[in-house]
């Protein structure tokens, strides 16, 4: 599909959602571009399973834009294992006020990051390859919000996460219908970690016949985490708080 359609498609699927007054003058050729780098891409390097124009549109696009609608203003913030640019792209081009540093482990797909970042013209995101666990020792309680999604089971996920954000900031993890189980099981670890849940926006997604259900969950940072968190991953994965 070529851009311009693919332009029109996004515009016509986040107005289907009523997610369209999120987008910037800009923000739907922007979205066209990364479209497309995205699948030249994905062709020899894995970034994601969804392909499908309206699909990737819908699930990844509209998914992210309305995490932008929650985000407070002005703010730092950290994408942990944001993989292809999700939601770390989609939130920079429709939230130019935030200060985005988008973290993934793997090479290649922190050089894709970039390589957008460049093409499109987004000077608020700063692509860096290192493992959460590992950043985390020279940026703890440093971002007024950590976002993640598709990266870990809760209970993982909020100790790789919770220690980069500063007091009063917050976590907000992208989560579908597992959200409630996931959120059940790791109670006592986010309060362990300085976090105390706060609210989950529920929300469903539209197109033809598709229907995408997702859930933001978004925990406040209540004190500082503890300095023996986050622990070595292997001990995170085999033993979760
Ligand atoms: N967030 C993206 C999305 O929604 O499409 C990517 C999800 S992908 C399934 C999970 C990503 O998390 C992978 O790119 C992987 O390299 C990254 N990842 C997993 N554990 C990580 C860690 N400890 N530190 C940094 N990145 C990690």
């Amino acid at each position: 599909m070529n851009t311009n359609d693919f332009e029109i498609l996004l515009d016509s699927i986040l107005t289907e959602n009523n997610l369209q007054n999120r987008l910037q003058k800009d923000s739907l050729s922007k979205f066209a571009l990364f479209y497309q780098k995205l699948i030249e891409v994905n062709a020899h390097t894995n970034l994601t399973a969804i392909t499908e124009p309206d699909e990737v549109a819908l699930k990844h696009f509209a998914d992210c834009v309305t995490l932008a609608g929650i985000i407070p203003q002005n703010v730092t913030l950290i994408d942990v294992g944001c993989g292809g640019g999700f939601p770390s792209i989609p939130l920079a081009i429709v939230r130019p006020d935030l200060q985005i540093a988008a973290l993934d482990s793997t090479a290649k797909k922190i050089s894709f990051v970039k390589s957008v970042a460049e093409l499109i013209g987004l000077y608020n995101v700063d692509a860096v390859c290192a493992r959460a666990e590992d950043y985390v020792q020279t940026k703890r309680e440093s971002y007024d919000v950590c976002v993640s999604r598709a990266v870990a089971r809760l209970n993982i996920l909020a100790e790789l996460c919770l220690p980069f954000v500063k007091k009063n900031g917050m976590f907000y993890a992208m989560k579908s219908i597992s959200a409630a189980e996931e959120l059940e099981e790791s109670e006592s670890s986010i309060v362990k970690l300085g976090g105390a849940y706060k609210d989950s926006v529920d929300f469903e997604l539209k197109y033809l016949d598709e229907r995408v259900h997702r859930t933001v969950l978004a925990f406040e940072k209540q004190s500082k985490t503890p300095s023996q968190y986050p622990r070595k991953f292997s001990q995170i994965k085999k033993n979760p708080l």
